[in-house]
Formats: structure tokens, sequence, C-alpha cells
């Protein structure tokens, strides 16, 4: 999976070089079928509608294997212009989604990476569970007040 994820962020950034775009954050989302779904930041001209990564990831895993997919694990790998304390960790919505839509032993890798004069390097990896990140999870009881 981490093979996929840096062979994947290097011919991105070159499709994306090659049209005069940049490296962002890119995410990879293996779901529990063994199959690995690709996203990448998306950040229009209008700030409401960016969608992470990760979001994007995820939406490829639905769109593909439907909502009974589970995530195992996710990467998000984020450009940095030198090694980084840590990497580029999920933001709070995403934190929640990759936690309802996997399980708390579900891994988030953290890969920072850098572009090189000659390509691009992987120098940091870290490895985090959901339920590491995402200790107190949003669950919202909708029969709290229920009729009885
Ligand atoms: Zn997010």
């Amino acid at each position: 999976m981490i093979e996929h994820a840096k062979q994947a962020i290097i011919k991105y950034n070159m499709m994306r070089h090659a049209r005069g775009g940049i490296d962002t954050l890119y995410a990879f989302a293996l779901s529990d079928s063994g199959h690995i779904h690709d996203g990448a930041s998306y950040e229009p001209n209008i700030a409401h509608a960016t969608v992470c990564g990760e979001r994007h990831a995820i939406a490829n895993m639905i769109l593909q294997e439907s909502y009974a997919a589970k995530i195992k694990s996710i990467i998000v790998a984020d450009p940095v212009p030198e090694v980084q304390k840590h990497g580029t960790p999920p933001c709070g919505t995403c934190r929640h989604l990759i936690w309802s839509q996997g399980s708390p032993d579900t891994t988030v890798l953290l890969l920072q990476y850098i572009q090189e004069k000659n390509g691009w390097t992987f120098p940091k990896l870290e490895k985090y569970t959901i339920k590491d990140i995402y200790p107190l999870p949003y669950e919202p009881d909708e029969h709290l007040w229920g009729s009885k």
C-alpha cells in the first residue's frame, strides 16, 4: 500500500506538473476488500467548496464498493519543504468519517514527501490508529429523547 502511494504520488505530480500544476495532498484508502482508492485535495476558487483528499479517497471507495466497504488503512501524504515533526493529520471532519467508515483500529499513516531536483523523496512515515487521534467520537443518540 505504501509503495502504491509513492508511485501514485510521483505519477500524479508528474501529470499535474505537465499542465502547470503543483504538488498537493493525496490520500489513499485501503478497503477491507483489499482495493486502494486514491484521492487528492480539491481546492477550487470558492473556499467552502474545498474537498479534502481523504474525503475524495473515501468517496471513491464508496463509488466503487458501496457504503458496505470499510477503511482498513488510510495514507495521508502531504508535500513539505523539509522534514516536519509531524505529517499533516486529517482534519476533524475527516477523522470522524474515517472512524465511521472504518473501525477503531483503522490505521492512519502520515507520509511526508519532498520535491527534489530529480523527483520526490519520502523521508518520514508515522502510524496511528483512528482511535488514537479521534478518542471521543461524535455519536449522536437519535433516541435519547425518544417517546419511552
Ligand atoms: Zn478533511
